[in-house]
């Protein structure tokens, strides 16, 4: 459709990251969930790094739940280059790093790090890319979603502006079906040319507000505000490990 490479297309996010699993029973699984009940973000710029901490799935026991990480580092290098030492870094090396970065944690929030099994840590490397589009031809083919603006997943927006651009793009083509204009590619175009406009742009200040999270955290930090706006604490609850036929 651009006639050009993704490889040409996405360019690479400053980032280093490094991605564990693991399986937690008991009192660790309640820990955990306690924490967050699907994921939680740990944000620290004081230690300089991102954490995102995710439950894959409970397991049918009840009492024990598959967990994994993302640690992530703001990295001026090109952490695409072979020889970046993210991707010629052993297992035992990346755990140690993220071990060493993360000690000054309380407990509680390094725990899922400590439990890690050095085969737990992902033995291949994982490099962020982004997709910044200025414009899009308009015609029948249309893009929406990351297709259209990957972004990394530090804001959780992606899917949120995927759903956005459903939404916007059945409205378009709606309008076309009622006003008889299916057919007439000129008015096709026209409509498309609107919904890509507005798509791109909404999706170009995700990109880039994603990609500057971890300094717009750093940021809010030293202000101490909370790194996500409107967020609202929750009364905390126990979390209870109960199996129900
Ligand atoms: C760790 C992580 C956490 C995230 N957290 C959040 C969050 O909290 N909130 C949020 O809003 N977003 C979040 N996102 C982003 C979100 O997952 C994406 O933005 C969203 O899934 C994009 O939807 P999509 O339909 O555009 O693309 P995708 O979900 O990637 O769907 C594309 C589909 O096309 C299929 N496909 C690819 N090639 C072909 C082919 N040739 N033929 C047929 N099928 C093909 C793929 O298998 C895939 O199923 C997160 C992402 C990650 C990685």
């Amino acid at each position: 459709m651009l006639q050009r490479p993704s490889s040409d297309l996405l360019q690479v996010v400053p980032l280093t990251a490094i991605v564990g699993e693991l399986t937690l029973c008991g009192n660790a699984f309640k820990r955990q969930l306690a924490l967050g009940h699907s994921a939680y973000n740990l944000i620290n710029p004081e230690l300089g790094f991102i954490g995102f901490v995710g439950l894959h799935y409970a397991l049918p026991d009840g009492q024990s739940g598959r967990f994994f990480w993302m640690f992530m580092q703001p990295d001026p290098e090109d952490v695409s280059h072979p020889q970046h030492w993210l991707h010629t870094a052993s297992q035992q090396e990346k755990l140690d790093h993220v071990l060493k970065t993360t000690a000054k944690l309380p407990p509680k929030f390094r725990e899922v790090f400590e439990l890690t099994p050095v085969h737990g840590v992902r033995e291949e490397s994982h490099v962020w890319r982004d997709l910044e589009l200025e414009s899009l031809p308009a015609g029948r083919v249309v893009l929406l979603g990351d297709a259209a603006h990957a972004m990394t997943p530090s804001r959780g927006e992606g899917a949120f502006h995927a759903f956005i651009d459903a939404m916007k793009l059945t409205t378009t083509l709606g309008e076309l079906k009622v006003n008889a204009k299916v057919n007439d590619i000129v008015a096709v175009e026209a409509a498309v040319a609107g919904y890509n406009e507005e798509m791109l742009k909404r999706g170009l200040i995700a990109v880039r507000a994603s990609r500057s999270s971890y300094q717009e955290a750093k940021k809010r930090a030293e202000t101490r505000q909370h790194f996500t706006t409107g967020m609202r604490a929750l009364a905390p609850s126990p979390v209870a490990l109960e199996l129900k036929a």
